[in-house]
């Protein structure tokens, strides 16, 4: 939770509308919208005078020449393990760029048309799109993708900036409204501070999301017109714990908000004092409160919070926003950084979970139907240099703190296999070059794909540890995409099949001693702490903005006393009596 409240704001005289979405991080941000789209769409249109002609052109020629030597560079740094299709991909978007079509044609298009290069481009790119879409080979009629991230790296070289939004003077009053962002979009935010992010598009529990909420800032998905109903500048309320967005409130809506930003800001100071307490219930039971990062420089903020480890370092994040892949001693420096600042409090680095909505610049192998397709350990496994070259970065880093390594989205036995074959070969490779490693990591795989849930005496007997990824779990028990709001009304966490496996799996790997923990959204969910207490887990991994809520959730609660509620809401069939259930519960 975050407020943010400029003071300079004043109400403006434009009409107030409400919208509703899903909301994302809690707490209200009160700023001015900054609305943000990728290069390509910002890019001005307008007529030059007969006297720029050659100047446009050598603007132009410019960002032509600035994106060909990055290419090169990029070819030259890539290294020996880099997959084959980065260095094809590489090639071919150099061919594109030297093609006549791509490097001459814009610039006849500024002297004929008088029109300013970027306009001129991308004229150009959409006549080249649609010859495209008119070739009858698939392979050939997806390249299309290339011209456009061709182009928009040129569009990006004449705009001289990334795909963040421009500095802004104001940037903490600020409010980024965007029709949809990437994960990768958001962690280039991570770096900037703003107010708070409104998206028409995204699930709760998109990565996208996860994101927002790792910033720890007001956030709101899935408002549908927001993009286009606002304009730049507007006064924004976000309610990130209601979900509503107030465009251009009215003075009293605008007072009430800032008493409530206050009480929520005056809220999260008290729970600060809970940050050394340790978190057991009120009949004793001890429960472990670690925290899921993105990035090495996440671990400052899980300190903050109190956590007693990691219980999920999602790698793949280390991967985006850049048009190389992160050599082996690169990973080894992220992946040691953060077991050394952790001391001897676990770190459980989850290996490559590529795919679906999170995939490297360019090398998109996602395929039709990207939750389903070559994600995670599958991506993994199809890559074993990428693999092997990740699974040594992360033995290495294992002497230097308590390293646990864990294994996204498994489902088949073979996928097990292999990676463990996978880990073994990684360690002979280092035993050849006497490289010291911690011998007895702890090898772990997520449960997030009911196949894993239904088959766990498996999955118990080859791995030390199981972690359960409610977020995909839910996805793929409901087949609903997390990422797309058409379907986010159907995410339901509290479907009795949802609900079904995930006590399934805690009570058997509780009955088998292979330790559990959940590290999905549900974990960091205030109204299911409760609810997985009762189902027995001991073990949650969770944003660190909210461990300290969880935390005086569970120092408020008894499990001998909802342990029957809680099996009596697992074993309903009806959803709305769950819900009545757990209301009570949490009552
Ligand atoms: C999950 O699926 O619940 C999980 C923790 O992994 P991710 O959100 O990164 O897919
Ligand atoms: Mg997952």
């Amino acid at each position: 939770m975050n407020v943010a409240v400029p003071s300079e704001i004043s109400a403006v005289a434009s009409a107030s509308f409400t919208l509703h979405g899903s909301g994302v991080g809690g707490g209200i941000a009160i700023g001015h919208a900054h609305l943000f789209s990728a290069a390509r769409l910002e890019v001005s249109h307008y007529e030059i005078r007969p006297e720029e002609i050659e100047n446009e052109v050598r603007r132009f020629d410019d960002a032509v020449s600035q994106v060909r030597s990055e290419l090169t560079g990029l070819q030259a740094g890539l290294p020996p393990s880099a997959p084959a299709e980065m260095k094809a991909f590489l090639n071919l978007h150099a061919m594109l760029l030297n093609d006549a079509n791509l490097s001459t044609v814009p610039r006849d298009l500024i002297r004929s048309r008088r029109c300013n290069a970027e306009w001129a481009l991308v004229q150009q790119m959409d006549y080249l799109v649609l010859q495209f879409e008119e070739v009858d080979d698939p392979y050939l009629r997806e390249r299309k993708q290339d011209i456009v991230q061709v182009v928009e790296r040129v569009l990006k070289a004449m705009l001289g900036t990334g795909h963040a939004p421009a500095a802004s003077v104001r940037e903490e009053g600020v409010i980024v409204v965007a029709h949809d962002l990437s994960p990768a979009d958001m962690m280039l935010f991570k770096q900037r501070k703003f107010a708070g992010f409104i998206t028409d598009l995204g699930g709760v529990t998109s990565h996208t999301a996860i994101v927002a909420r790792s910033l720890n800032i007001p956030a709101i998905v899935g408002l549908h017109h927001a993009r286009s109903m606002i304009r730049e500048g507007e006064l924004l309320i976000v309610d990130g714990r209601a979900g509503v967005l107030i465009v251009n409130p009215g003075a009293q809506v605008l007072e009430e908000y800032r008493r409530r930003a206050t009480r929520i800001e005056s809220e999260r100071r008290k729970l600060r004092r809970l940050r050394t307490t340790r978190a057991r219930t009120l009949d004793g039971v001890a429960v472990d409160l670690q925290a899921n990062i993105e990035l090495p420089q996440d671990v400052d903020e899980v300190k903050e919070a109190g956590a007693t480890g990691i219980g999920l370092f999602r790698t793949e994040f280390l991967f985006l926003n850049r048009d190389d892949l992160p050599c082996e001693d690169e990973q080894f420096e992220a992946y040691r950084k953060v077991a050394r600042s952790m001391g001897n409090r676990p770190v459980t680095i989850r290996t490559l979970d590529l795919g679906a909505d999170k995939s490297i610049n360019g090398a998109d192998r996602a395929g039709p139907n990207p939750a389903l397709g070559l994600r995670a350990i599958r991506f993994c496994l199809a890559e074993p240099q990428m693999f092997l070259t990740q699974l040594r970065a992360i033995l290495r880093a294992s002497r230097y703190g308590r390293i646990r390594l864990l294994v996204p989205m498994l489902a088949h036995a073979h996928e097990v296999e292999n990676a463990l074959a996978a880990v073994r070969q990684a360690k002979e490779t280092l035993d050849d070059e006497r490289i010291q490693f911690d011998r007895r990591i702890a090898i772990g795989g997520m449960i997030e794909v009911p196949a894993a849930a239904l088959s766990l005496r498996y999955f118990m007997r080859k791995l030390d540890f199981l972690s359960i990824g409610t977020n995909d779990l839910i996805q793929y028990t409901l087949a609903i995409d997390r990422t797309d709001d058409a379907v986010a009304h159907l995410y339901d966490p509290l479907h009795p099949a949802v609900l079904h496996l995930v006590a399934q799996t805690i009570g058997l790997a509780n009955r088998a001693r292979t330790p559990v923990a959940v590290c999905g959204e549900m974990a960091g969910d205030l109204s299911m702490t409760r609810l997985l207490l009762g189902f027995g887990l001991r073990q949650f991994s969770m944003h660190p903005a909210q461990l300290l809520a969880i935390k005086q959730r569970i120092l408020g609660t008894s499990v001998a006393e909802i342990r029957a509620q809680a099996a009596r809401i697992s074993h309903t069939h009806d959803p709305d009596k769950a819900r009545q259930l757990l209301s009570r519960l949490n009552a």
